[in-house]
């Protein structure tokens, strides 16, 4: 279990490094004043201990997503796949290369992992929904007022592990994430919208191995899946819909589970839709005209260069929160 330091720990391992006590409370105070106040005596005493290379945190070994803390390190984390944000590139005044991430997720809530590394960046091509997914040595860091584990080459990344389940993922409140106006999106924006649901699209559903989840291809008229050859298939699906917030309109993309969050029905009962397409008309109604707020990566859509949000979790706005913000 991981403790980090409190604020007289981290004072004697800031003295142990060579520090007089006068020149760490003196480091202190300057931090504190150079942001303006915004951070606690302890929390600037961490980031002291960050910039002399003590370090302040034990390492952590396994850990809850919930008990996720910034600036832990050597951190073990399993989850289930929630969201797959894919591999970008990036290129920066120090650097160019790649990042992965995506959303995993376990009974205790949800985080992003970041991948740095070429080699598990690579591994990312067979990633698919639910898989259960095991980080080692990862370290904490806060982005935005939210938590990701990244992961450098020192870092382990496996997938379906054995013996390693997980069943109800909690899903971290909406709320927890920055909002954003949608006028002001940027490509690969991680943050919350809200808005009025002003269109709602049926329901396209796709065949997916039933074995492992992957999205199955065609080949000579039977459906084959890259590692289980010939399969019995399961549909999957995505619902899309146009959120309005009065700054712009966007298009939102709900896959699976956020499917039956957007129309508030079952997998089961989203699934009937395939065969009586009617029935969504019904639902239809009850959906058009309500507030949500949606988590989830503004996303380029090339073909129509267009940007579009990915939704990784969705809450319908509860009338309290309306009126807060109107104040
Ligand atoms: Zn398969």
């Amino acid at each position: 279990m991981i403790i980090p330091l409190n604020y007289d720990t981290i004072i004697s391992k800031l003295r142990e490094s060579g520090l007089t006590l006068f020149e760490i409370e003196d480091k202190i105070k300057n931090k504190m004043e150079q942001l303006s106040g915004l951070i606690s005596k302890e929390g600037a005493a961490h980031i002291i201990a960050n910039e002399a290379g003590v370090k302040v945190f034990e390492d952590v070994g396994e850990i809850k997503i919930k008990d996720a803390r910034n600036g832990m390190r050597n951190a073990n984390v399993n989850g289930k796949l929630i969201v797959n944000f894919g591999v970008r590139e990036f290129k920066n005044e120090k650097r160019a290369g790649k990042v992965g991430s995506f959303v995993i997720g376990d009974e205790t809530g949800t985080i992003r992992v970041v991948l740095w590394d070429v080699q598990h960046i690579n591994s990312m091509e067979n990633l698919h929904d639910n898989d259960i997914i095991r980080v080692e040595n990862g370290y904490i860091k806060e982005n935005n007022g939210y938590k990701e584990i990244h992961l450098n080459n020192f870092s382990k990344f496996s997938l379906n592990p054995e013996g390693i389940t997980i069943e109800d993922v909690k899903f971290n409140g909406v709320s927890e994430f920055k909002c954003k106006e949608i006028k002001e999106l940027q490509q690969n924006d991680r943050v919350a919208i809200r808005g009025t649901i002003v269109q709602l699209f049926e329901p396209r559903f796709y065949e997916i191995c039933g074995e492992c989840g992957r999205k199955a291809v065609i080949e000579n008229g039977s459906f084959k899946c890259g590692q289980h050859g010939n399969i019995n298939t399961k549909f999957a699906y995505v619902v899309n819909c146009i959120l309005d917030d009065g700054s712009e309109s966007i298009r939102v993309a709900c896959f699976r589970e956020n499917a039956c969050r957007l129309i508030g029905v079952s997998e089961g009962e989203l699934l009937s839709v395939r065969e009586d397409p009617g029935r969504f008309e019904g639902l239809k109604d009850s959906i058009l005209g309500k507030q949500i707020k949606v988590e989830g990566r503004a996303n380029k859509n090339l073909m129509f260069d267009r940007l579009e949000f990915i939704a990784s979790n969705i809450e319908e706005l509860k009338p309290e929160e309306l009126l807060q913000e109107m104040e």
